[in-house]
């Protein structure tokens, strides 16, 4: 029987997904190979990374002056590839709303020392909130200003987006990519790691408007300049690409689109999350600490207030095949990511579990 995974990343994926990839597993379109053993430049495969690029395209409006590249190393490799390809004047704006927007500012202080500058950050209430975007000063001259769209550790979530002027805009969207309506014309560039929603680890996803990614600085790697994957013809095949992760990347942006696209995702996702919020607010036993506001829906943190009865309580959903509900360990208790991929019914069973335990722990 298959769990229900609250994994924060890697996590699960949809069972029709990994269905359809283990029937092609030993015979990828009548290659007699699997799509891990072929070239990346056998046009099969290439294939594969031009319907994913459409398909993202499509599914995020994403306009045609702005690159879409997939690339490695994870978000956190964006964290250096940032500073490094629009780091112009050594001076950015950092929004620092949690752990990996700490790390990703961290990032931005190697390459600008004192001219990567933490403008807001929320970390006076562990994070439980995120800083009102209208009352921030930012500064006139950055070269960009650097936010984390959905904090996945704590819980949090920007309900609005700052207002930049002429100061390009670039968001860590790796926990909330493709969960939520975005306006990408608003942003310079989004960038995510793969693994909360959208495929194994592995790739990383970076939406970049061109006229930002012509050139990088001097110090900045080949790899790293996003314009190594952008040249004409390249679709991100600079050099061997993850293939795999790009293949059931576009098997799941395929089912979006099939499901009626990030809209109806959307729907489900606030549904899904307010079950959860609503069971949590009246309960007498779980709490979440997240200001209403700004409470995510993709990654729902949450205690009983007792450190004993928190591992009681993820010791027996895992026996219920309720899995991966523990806390990360900077904020404790636990935590459900509900991403794109867990059902309606997985969230249920989390709340029919939850409340089965309330009674039988009072
Ligand atoms: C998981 C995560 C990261 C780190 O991603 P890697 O791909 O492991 O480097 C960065 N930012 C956010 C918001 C994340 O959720």
């Amino acid at each position: 029987m298959r769990a229900y995974n609250f994994a924060a990343g890697p996590s699960t994926l949809p069972l029709e997904v990994l269905e359809e990839a283990q029937k092609e597993l030993l015979d990828f379109q009548g290659t007699g190979m699997s799509v891990t053993e072929i070239s990346h430049r056998n046009k099969k495969f290439m294939a594969v990374v031009e319907e994913a690029e459409a398909s993202l395209r499509s599914l995020m409006n994403i306009p045609d002056d702005y690159a879409v590249l997939f690339v490695q190393g994870g978000a956190s490799q964006q964290f250096a590839a940032v500073p490094l390809n629009l780091m112009h004047h050594g001076k950015a704006d950092y929004i620092v709303t949690g752990n990996f927007a700490k790390k990703a500012y961290e990032e931005g202080v190697i390459y600008g020392g004192d001219g990567a500058k933490c403008v807001a950050s929320s970390a006076d209430k562990n994070y439980t909130y995120i800083p009102d975007v209208d009352k921030i000063a930012f500064n006139a001259d950055a070269d960009y200003v650097h936010l984390t769209s959905n904090n996945t550790i704590f819980g949090t979530r920007f309900v609005r987006f700052p207002e930049t002027g002429n100061v390009p805009l670039v968001a860590d969207m790796s926990s909330d990519i493709l969960s939520r309506e975005v306006d990408v014309s608003r942003f310079g560039v989004i960038y995510a790691g793969a693994q909360k929603n959208v495929a194994p680890a592995g790739v990383t996803i970076v939406i970049a408007k061109r006229s930002l990614i012509r050139d990088p600085l001097k110090i900045c790697p080949t790899m790293l300049k996003w314009k190594t994957q952008d040249k004409e013809g390249a679709h991100s095949l600079y050099n061997t690409p993850p293939c795999f992760s790009i293949y059931i990347a576009n098997l799941v942006l395929r089912r979006l689109i099939r499901l009626g696209g990030i809209k109806e995702m959307e729907k489900v996702n606030e549904y899904k999350a307010g079950l959860l919020y609503d069971f949590i607010d009246n309960s007498s036993l779980f709490r979440n600490y997240v200001e209403k506001k700004y409470r995510s829906i993709m990654n729902v943190p949450f205690v009983t207030g007792s450190e004993e009865l928190d591992a009681k309580f993820v010791k027996e959903a895992t026996a219920a095949g309720l899995v991966s509900l523990k806390g990360h360990r900077l904020v404790g208790g636990m935590r459900a990511s509900i991403y794109n991929a867990m059902p309606v019914e997985g969230v249920k069973a989390l709340i029919e579990f939850m409340k089965k335990f309330e009674t039988e722990n009072k």
